[in-house]
């Protein structure tokens, strides 16, 4: 905080009188200096408990012991813990009188990513994943700071417990990465085993913000992902006797380029559509006409309607070029819609965010509390929102890249920013976490009046 909004505080404080600013409630000046104070003495604790999850990521679905470190803190801080809700989901509870719920959630798993940051505590850890290849692991998403993150909340919020009601839920959801983790927490009772959420928050590292500061996004920040294979069809011959089978490489070429007519001829424009073949494979032999083509497509959109075009149009298109390729009927592409690597869009609620963005403003600073643009990335945190009766969700973006880096990457011919899920990602750990504690503890005691 400035120190001249510090020094208004205080008088403030004098002027009103203790009583005016309970009355006042959620994050007063007063419980921010409080909250600062306890980030600050317990940030040695957290940042050794940071670099042991980092040296030690595990994959989506093998969380186990990172979820048990999870799961120790939240209950040496006092909280009812639950394990494996959904897989190796952690669910921690801390009731403390009549109010509203609010659900904060980390999540808990790394990339199958070998990491190149040369940090001291960098990861070495290797694995064999689903295929059982041998894979190298690291938190190259920041999950790691996550987690840490939530073990400080979990503190604080035991610690303030005069200063809020109601009942807060801290959870730590698997398999993130996969899409999978939200879906089978809720499976497994979330919502009715355990306090149903009035409110649903989350944090995630940005790889282009400065540490120290918060990023937020009203509305659609995360996009709708859906998984399709389209497999098309033709007749085998030999690779010189072409009118004697029907060609699936051509057809397959044919259909990858009519597919980017749907963003650019069939959508509102000013709707965000991307669809992407990221896999063709088809063919054993230069002199074969194959049968077959597999195609692996991620569609990405925002609202429902959008959604819904989009993958009629896939298979239209699909069809389409088939019959104008004299397929017969019974070769038709088929199109397969992957429920289980698709995951709904992260809508984050409008007033939720202006109220918790409020909270950051006096935390952080109005300098330090800045609008993001959307993105077409994925999360299945939006799930937690879309459960009937629907909850309002806010996932913000907490800055991790220290400035002499940010600054360093704008210079002419300077070292670009790695993306997340790149090796090369590192958060500044000092400012990033206490920030991310601060503004997630500050933003739960004001909901929770
Ligand atoms: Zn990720
Ligand atoms: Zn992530």
């Amino acid at each position: 905080m400035p120190k001249s909004l510090l020094a208004a505080a205080a008088l403030a404080c004098l002027l009103l009188g203790p009583a005016s600013l309970a009355a006042n409630g959620g994050a007063t000046p007063q419980t921010i200096e409080q909250i600062r104070q306890m980030v600050e003495k317990q940030y040695s604790a957290l940042e050794t408990f940071y670099t042991t999850l980092h040296r030690e990521p595990e994959l989506s679905l093998a969380e186990e012991k990172t979820a048990r470190r999870l799961a120790d803190q939240l209950r040496s801080a006092g909280f009812e813990v639950t394990e494996h809700v959904g897989g190796h989901g952690v669910v921690a509870v801390l009731k403390n009188g009549p109010g509203k719920t609010l659900l904060i959630r980390t999540d808990l798993d790394a990339l199958p990513v070998k990491e190149q940051t040369g940090a001291p505590y960098h990861s070495t850890a290797q694995t064999k994943n689903a295929a059982g290849q041998a894979v190298d692991v690291m938190h190259a998403c920041g999950h790691d700071i996550h987690v840490t993150c939530l073990a400080g909340v979990s503190r604080n919020m035991a610690e303030l417990k005069d200063r809020w009601k109601g009942t807060l839920v801290l959870i730590g959801q698997p398999a993130e990465e996969i899409v999978h983790g939200a879906r089978d927490m809720l499976k497994d009772g979330l919502f009715t085993r355990f306090p149903r959420p009035d409110w649903c928050l989350a944090l995630h590292v940005d790889a282009e913000l400065e540490a120290g500061k918060v990023g937020f996004v009203s509305g659609y920040a995360l996009a709708n992902v859906d998984s399709v294979d389209v497999t098309v069809r033709g007749v085998g011959s030999h690779g010189a006797q072409p009118d004697k089978g029907k060609d699936p490489v051509v057809i397959a070429a044919q259909t990858i380029l009519a597919l980017q007519t749907i963003d650019s001829r069939e959508i509102d424009p000013v709707q965000p559509v991307v669809v992407t073949v990221g896999s063709v494979h088809g063919g054993t032999k230069r002199n074969i006409i194959a049968d077959e083509v597999v195609m692996q497509l991620t569609v990405r959109t925002y609202t429902d309607d959008v959604r819904h075009k989009t993958l009629t149009a896939i298979d239209r298109i699909a069809r389409g070029i088939a019959l104008s390729a004299g397929v017969p009927e019974d070769r038709m592409p088929v199109v397969t819609h992957l429920d289980d690597e698709s995951t709904p869009a992260t809508y984050n609620d409008p007033a939720m965010v202006d109220r918790v963005v409020a909270t950051f403003r006096k935390v952080l600073g109005e300098p330090n509390v800045v609008k993001r643009e959307p993105v077409m990335g994925a999360e299945d945190f939006g799930r937690f929102g879309l459960e009937e009766p629907k909850v309002p969700i806010f996932m913000y973006r907490l800055g991790s890249i220290s400035a002499e880096r940010l600054a360093e990457s704008k210079k002419p011919g300077g070292r670009p920013l790695p993306s997340l899920h790149s090796g090369l990602y590192l958060p500044e750990p000092t400012k990033t976490i206490r920030t991310g504690v601060a503004t997630m503890t500050a933003a739960a005691v004001d909901l929770l009046q």
